[in-house]
């Protein structure tokens, strides 16, 4: 039964359809203390549901705040997940025997859905509940374009029409996803758009600007206020959007326990950090609970590193510093990553939750150059044959460390890691890996305290 031990290697762990979770776990219910509120950026007072209403349906604000430890997981929802869920969970036996090492190494691939990555665990859940508040239109902002593909595919399945805005820098550099969103029935502006207030007051200034995603969450936030039918979706940092990505690690818990093995060490990339919270909160949950204890750790770009690097403060969540407040760690809400090629990486703040978690010592960070993670991920690629999507590789980069730790002290650690996307559409940032001009530039001391001196006072 177990793997290795009847001779019988086990490299795919499967569950049957009966098996997906039925529930999303929140983590908030297990804390220690609840994560600070989220504050109104004029009145610096607590946001309440009748501020966000404008731009999110009732069920997604009251998951926002919720303290119960389960939510239950609609069976429209449950209907659409089974496209593509349970996801696997891989044993990497070839990238063990690469590297030499006794760890054990499994990888949760959620490459498999059908955006190629874990965004469409949250994009159904809140296609479905704007759906079933009467919305007809979702608006949204895509920087590379994977939440955007998530977002059209979920709506196409709940008839709302998705509308997204994407930086222009990338519409016009990436046009798979374009085209991708578009074959899901979604409609795209490139940003800055002549179609809102923020993107002529931008196009005004520059009518050449390659946008950020400051101005497309503008664009799409402006829209969806002015809309009675029209509601705006976020891809990652915010509570419901964690929760919603826990089904990952639910499967994850039954998938070890089907081989026995329970992990000493959990890796995962982490940009808002949806994927790694995904993953980790439901081991998190045993670990609170005593069952097991293994070691969480987020890893992050060395171009943009929040947790390690950032400052613990009140913060926007995008450029213009539009949103609410949220405490975070954050690099500054002004502060630019270098053009790094795991695009979902580069945002200057991280999850309020995970910062929360942080804080409390729950969970620890480090930081990887993107030379060290392509270099997992092609390794990864020879031996797994999955070719990872330039976040992951993050993760890949720290899993590899630790294997090869686990080589030097004859330790034979379990090691869990979120396999969050493929990099099928990523491949000219293995090109220019393959080619050895790919750069890793140094933070100085200097940048990180420019951007973090536009913090707001709170
Ligand atoms: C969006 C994305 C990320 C970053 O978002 P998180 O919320 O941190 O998970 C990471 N990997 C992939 C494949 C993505 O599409």
């Amino acid at each position: 039964m177990l793997a290795g031990m009847s001779g019988e290697r086990i490299t795919k762990i499967t569950l049957d359809e009966s098996e997906i979770p039925r529930r999303w776990y929140n983590v908030a219910a297990d804390l220690p203390s609840p994560p600070p509120p989220v504050l109104h950026p004029g009145t610096l007072q607590p946001v309440g549901p009748a501020d966000l209403a404008p731009l999110f349906p009732m069920a997604l604000i009251e998951q926002e705040v919720t303290t119960e430890r389960y939510v239950d997981i609609p069976d429209e929802v449950l209907d659409v997940y089974r496209l593509w869920r349970p996801s696997p969970l891989f044993r990497a036996h070839r990238l063990e025997r690469a590297l030499g090492t006794p760890a054990r190494i499994y990888y949760k691939y959620e490459g498999v859905s059908p955006a190629g990555s874990h965004k469409p665990n949250t994009a159904v859940a809140q296609a479905y509940y704007n759906a079933a508040a009467g919305v007809r239109r979702l608006t949204t902002e895509t920087g590379a374009g994977q939440w955007g593909t998530a977002l059209a595919f979920a709506c196409a399945q709940f008839d709302l029409t998705c509308e997204v805005w994407q930086v222009r820098a990338s519409y016009d550099q990436k046009p798979y996803r374009k085209l991708m969103i578009e074959t899901f029935g979604g409609v795209i502006h490139p940003s800055p758009s002549e179609l809102t207030a923020a993107g002529r007051a931008v196009l005004a200034a520059d009518p050449h600007s390659p946008g950020s995603l400051g101005i497309a969450i503008s664009e799409a936030v402006e829209i969806a206020a002015q809309h009675e039918d029209t509601k705006y979706a976020l891809g990652s940092v915010l509570n419901h959007v964690l929760l919603h990505q826990t089904v990952i690690g639910e499967e994850a818990l039954l998938q070890l326990a089907k081989v026995g093995d329970t992990p000493d060490v959990i890796v995962g990339c982490t940009g808002g950090g949806s994927n790694f919270a995904g993953l980790a909160f439901p081991f998190l949950r045993e670990k609170l609970a005593g069952r097991m204890d293994p070691v969480i750790r987020a890893v992050e770009p060395a171009a943009c590193p929040t947790l390690t690097k950032g400052v613990y403060a009140y913060d926007f969540g995008d450029t213009a510093g539009m949103t609410p407040l949220m405490k975070m760690h954050t690099l500054g809400h002004d502060f630019v990553p270098d053009p790094i090629h795991a695009g979902g990486l580069r945002y200057h703040g991280m999850s309020p939750l995970i910062s929360h978690v942080y804080e409390l010592g729950l969970i620890e960070a480090v930081a990887k150059s993107q030379s060290e993670c392509f270099a997992a991920g092609v390794r990864f690629a020879r031996t797994e044959g999955i070719v990872p999507a330039p976040e992951p590789t993050h993760a890949l980069a720290a899993c590899v460390e630790e294997a090869l730790r686990c080589k030097e002290t004859g330790e034979p650690k379990v090691i869990l890691t979120a396999l969050c996307g493929h990099g099928h559409l990523d491949m000219a940032a293995y090109g220019s890996y393959l080619a050895g001009t790919m750069t890793d530039r140094e933070l100085s001391p200097e940048d990180l305290k420019a951007a973090a001196a536009g913090l707001p006072v709170v």
